[in-house]
């Protein structure tokens, strides 16, 4: 029986801890996998590109292609939409708007005519596992291989991970391996140290956690230092909020959905100033839970050091 180590590497600093490990250990055909979402920031892309440089582990790229489901999508808001009562110019716009971009993460919400919340998180699932698993695993998946997914989670990270077993079988020779699952983040920063890999850039920007650009799980925090430093990545959301819009039959749509968002519709353009993630970036400088500006947090330089991990001194 033949084994295989495939690592999925973020970009993040758990999934390098665990390249790392499996580096350490030499495990057999080890191969390392990225799921590009199409919504990283610039400095995760480059940063796996070092990565797979500077361990001499070759990093495979992988993204999800949605040209099919889109193409469902059209032919269904062609046939089916007017009959349901949404508006001509709905469908119309929809129809427009509605063919691949070749970018993962924009066509997702394009056919779903949404985005992914913390609530109904299919990106996960759609942008990431599912490419993993038809483009890695399935190729090597038969009755003489044993395939190990290695995962960089720990249980200190949620609730959710905090009973995770280490090892766990998912079927056909599939496991799932979590070395690092025991680990406190300082032993994730000190694996790194050892090895002489650097981390992610982006935790020394306030970034306490690597992954889209924002994650819809992102804090007020997170939101805040992202659209002081890279306004252009907030700039990218607002246009991406207007095009899924055009998809969507409510005809607006927005990357944070709060229950009191006003609706406004893709064309009513003049809006999405106080709309969407303009609406969140505001709100992440507001004091808590109210909408008053926080001078303090404004008088802040952002640009400072601000990782959450206290990398630097
Ligand atoms: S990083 Fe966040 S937004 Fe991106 S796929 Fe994961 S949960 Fe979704």
């Amino acid at each position: 029986m033949s084994e295989h180590n495939i690592v999925s590497v973020s970009g993040g600093k758990d999934s390098t801890a665990t390249l790392l490990v499996a580096l350490e250990l030499d495990a057999p055909n080890l191969q390392a996998v990225f799921a590009d979402t199409g919504h990283e920031h610039p400095e995760t892309y480059n940063y796996v590109r070092y990565l797979a440089e500077a361990t001499g582990v070759p990093i495979r790229w992988v993204s999800a292609d949605f040209a099919q489901r889109i193409a469902g999508k059209r032919n269904y808001v062609e046939t089916k939409w007017r009959e349901k009562g949404v508006l001509e110019s709905i469908v119309q716009a929809a129809l427009d708007i509605l063919h691949p971009t070749g970018n993962p993460f924009l066509d997702l919400c394009l056919w779903k005519g949404r985005f992914p919340s913390t609530n109904v998180r299919f990106c996960t699932e759609e942008l990431k596992r599912n490419p993993i698993i038809e483009q890695v695993f399935m190729p090597i998946m038969d009755d003489k291989s044993m395939i190990l997914s290695w995962q960089g989670v720990r249980r200190d990270e949620s609730f959710a991970r905090r009973y995770l077993p280490e090892c766990d079988e998912v079927g056909g020779g599939l496991f799932n391996y979590r070395p690092i699952l025991k680990w406190p983040v300082e032993a994730v920063f000190e694996a790194h140290r050892v090895a002489g890999i650097k981390p992610n850039p982006l935790y020394l920007k306030g970034c306490s956690r690597v992954g889209c650009m924002p994650c819809v799980n992102c804090s007020k925090d997170e939101l805040r230092a992202i659209a002081d430093r890279w306004p252009g990545e907030v700039a990218r959301v607002r246009e991406w909020e207007r095009l899924v819009s055009l998809a969507s039959r409510r005809g607006s749509t927005t990357l944070f959905t709060t229950s009191n968002d006003p609706m406004v519709t893709a064309s009513d353009s003049v809006n999405y100033q106080t709309h969407g993630i303009d609406r969140m970036v505001e709100w992440s400088r507001t004091a808590r839970g109210g909408r008053q500006f926080d001078l303090l947090a404004a008088a802040e330089d952002s640009k400072a050091c601000s990782s959450a991990y206290g990398l630097c001194e």
